[in-house]
């Protein structure tokens, strides 16, 4: 495991403590408690995600050039060039705005929020990484802000740091955020959602201590090594899918998942195999992510069965190494290429990252040559988890995310199909507007149905996304299946 860090600093930390203390001397944070906890508190974080001790150090030094008198030269004098390096990086950052309103000078073609905070962010991975975790403490401690603070905060974190997380599949961190956030950003429905949860765990707590023992005993028949735990999703998630399953809370099927974690692959598609001979898998549910990745590099199998008592449950497979990876994702492949990347750094180049995560040199490259006053084509930048999305919302204020592109029809079919098959209309930002508009970052979307509204052919021209496409044809197939068997009076 890593974090064994824990507890042993070295001396070189133990000076960077002393320093950030006395920068911070009579200082206090809104909690009441010295500021020198902050620092502390970040620090222990990096910590824990394994990161390198140049990392740590500049995490206890992170708000000492922004808010006190010391000086990025002390710290490159005391420190090095590397500490230099990263504390000045966190300090242009020091929020997202103002790292975009930076960027404005060098880069005012383009509103994608996303792109600019990215390339803000984009001289060394490891800028990010701090910002997280300091982002990540401001959080746990929101309580101590006033409330239109906290909301603002919160938003922001659900809108750029939450999926930023996720875009690097630290997992663990994008949970904490996003439930942290979203229950000030939306306090009732936090609490509703998370009563729900306990309530169904509850009730099904005897069957899913039942199916650990079979799954237990089958386990051990076949001799494989192995852990069983159980997860429980996260409020914002279950929010989320919510939204795209019309409230029906029937329909998600991975509000409790048991996770099985082996030793190498064979074993998780033997225990996979398992699985199916002790309980009926549903069709359609089984997902492959070991042979095929998520884009964040997300790897492990899915299945959804029915127990013997009629209940339904989400299993998820995978190895030790790409459990890590899952939960905490771009720090894990840190901590396991440490030495290579620190020696790369040096060189000013990061090698040897995930094939996954390489958008993130070709970010810095891109950053590195804006700065230098070169012109850079934004089109041939493949930021390819980033630049080709939208995020849009709800009246309700519900992110959804969608590829460029994108029309209203698209929405409406990412939100429910039922929603998509009734369309009449749309407003966007508070405008009626055409169905074959091109939705734009942080519009605002209302979708207007009908009833009487059917599905029709003509709407292939207003849909961009594959999954709209699919939903449509669907649905066209059906009522054509509808009028084959029933009289001719209902054709076109
Ligand atoms: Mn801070």
């Amino acid at each position: 495991m890593v974090g064994q860090k824990l507890g042993k600093d070295s001396d070189r930390v133990k000076r960077a403590i002393e320093v950030a203390k006395k920068a911070h001397e009579g200082q206090s944070r809104k909690t009441g408690e010295p500021y020198i906890v902050h620092p502390l508190a970040v620090k222990k974080i990096l910590e824990e995600w394994g990161m390198d001790e140049d990392t740590i150090i500049a995490g206890v030094l992170h708000d000492t050039v922004e808010d006190t008198d010391l000086t990025l030269e002390e710290i490159r004098k005391e420190f090095g060039e590397q500490i230099a390096f990263l504390v000045d990086g966190v300090t242009k950052l020091s929020t997202a705005r103002s790292g975009m309103r930076d960027i404005d000078t060098y880069l005012p073609a383009t509103k994608d929020n996303f792109l600019r905070l990215l390339i803000a962010l984009g001289d060394d991975i490891r800028v990010l990484i701090i910002k997280l975790a300091d982002r990540l403490h401001n959080l746990r401690t929101l309580s101590a802000l006033p409330p239109d603070k906290q909301k603002k905060i919160a938003r922001e974190t659900l809108e750029v740091f939450a999926p930023l997380a996720d875009r690097l599949n630290m997992g663990q961190l994008r949970v904490e955020l996003a439930d942290l956030s979203f229950k000030y950003v939306n306090p009732r429905r936090f609490e509703e959602l998370k009563n729900m949860i306990e309530k169904y765990y509850k009730s099904a707590e005897k069957s899913l201590k039942k199916i650990e023992n079979e799954i237990t005993t089958a386990l051990k028949k076949e001799k494989i090594k192995y852990k069983l735990s159980g997860r429980v999703k996260s409020v914002y998630s279950l929010h989320k899918k919510l939204a795209k399953h019309n409230q029906n809370i029937n329909e998600i099927y991975d509000l409790v998942a048991l996770r099985i974690i082996v030793n190498d692959v064979t074993d998780c598609y033997l225990v996979l195999g398992i699985i199916h001979s002790l309980y009926t898998p549903m069709e359609g549910r089984i997902k492959d992510y070991i042979a095929i990745p998520k884009q964040n590099g997300y790897q492990s199998l899915h299945t959804t069965v029915i127990t013997k008592d009629k209940r339904v449950v989400e299993f998820q497979i995978r190895t030790n190494e790409m459990h890590e990876y899952a939960e905490r994702g771009l720090a894990a492949s840190f901590y396991y290429n440490e030495q290579k990347l620190t020696e790369n750094y040096k060189k000013g180049k990061i090698e040897h990252l995930p094939t996954n995560l390489l958008w993130i040199s070709e970010l810095q490259m891109t950053a590195a040559r804006l700065r230098e006053g070169k012109k850079v084509d934004l089109k041939k930048l493949k930021l390819n988890l980033f630049a080709d999305k939208i995020f849009v919302y709800t009246p309700k204020g519900d992110i959804i995310d969608l590829p460029k592109g994108a029309m209203p029809l698209d929405f409406a079919y990412k939100l429910h199909s039922e929603i998509g098959d009734h369309v009449v209309g749309v407003k966007i930002n508070g405008k009626m507007s055409n169905l074959n508009k091109r939705l734009e970052q942080n519009d605002i979307v209302e979708i207007l149905t009908s009833k009487n509204q059917t599905p029709k052919s003509s709407w292939f021209d207003k849909i961009f996304t594959r999954h709209a496409k699919q939903k449509l044809s669907h649905r066209l197939n059906a009522e054509n299946r509808l009028e084959e068997t029933s009289s001719k009076k209902h054709k076109k």
